[in-house]
């Protein structure tokens, strides 16, 4: 998603945001939380999703609050900066409201923000699917997994490499919740991957990739082996 698409630039802050990168935003995570809803990893209005639209200063573009995420249109999003809180337009004109966004953003939007922030990602996603809920429960200190094939999906070796799915606990401020997850983030390294995923316990997982389409890999296949490591436990 790049700021210099064609269409009229705002500028929010420092940044400048425009409405067609918005616009395509706000489209892909709507057919996106519909996914997921459909799979019932969103179960009444839970679970959020978001993409990176500038990197400096950040601006996220994240599904607002509330909302059932089977339902949402293109302009149920939220413009968040770095904290997860609202951007408002300093050039004076309020996009928010010229296109009629929501102003709620997801409670969760700080996470969001700071895993954008630390791993560089252009979309993330988060579900209360149930094998990371269950697993999360079950291995407090991560989740290892080890030779299984769909490991190369989120970038990893099939064989002889051991990869733990970190696991943080749940807690409702998100700046203790992103202290955690920097604590616990694999980072990419010259032998190896990052871990593209993060369970909190009791409570679910992000995802996190280049675009959407990756952040969907990388959660159905975290998904997948999860279920894989609680049926062998
Ligand atoms: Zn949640």
């Amino acid at each position: 998603m790049s700021a210099a698409a064609a269409g009229p630039a705002h500028v929010f802050g420092a940044g400048v945001v425009d409405e067609a990168a918005l616009g395509a935003a706000g489209t892909a995570l709507a057919a996106e939380s519909a996914r997921f809803a459909a799979r019932g990893w969103m179960p009444g209005t839970a679970g959020n999703l978001s993409v990176t639209l500038t990197r400096d200063p950040l601006r996220i573009a994240v599904t607002a609050s509330g909302l059932d995420k089977g339902e949402l249109t293109a302009t149920d999003i939220v413009l968040v900066d770095e904290r997860g809180d609202g951007v408002t337009d300093a050039a004076g004109t309020d996009l928010t409201r010229t296109l009629g966004l929501a102003t709620r953003p997801s409670a969760e939007a700080g996470l969001h923000a700071r895993i954008a922030a630390v791993t560089g990602a252009g979309a993330g996603i988060h579900v209360h699917a149930l094998a990371a809920v269950r697993a999360g429960h079950r291995w407090p200190a991560g989740v290892e997994l080890r030779d299984l094939e769909m490991l190369k999906g989120i970038g990893h070796s099939a064989h002889g490499e051991r990869v733990v799915i970190p696991v943080v606990q749940n807690h409702q401020d998100m700046r203790v919740l992103g202290d955690d997850f920097e604590r616990v983030y694999r980072r990419p390294a010259d032998s190896t991957a990052e871990v593209p995923a993060l369970i909190v316990a009791d409570h679910g997982i992000y995802a996190w990739g280049a675009d959407l389409r990756q952040a969907r890999w990388h959660l159905e296949l975290t998904e997948a082996l999860l279920q894989i490591a609680l049926s062998r436990a």
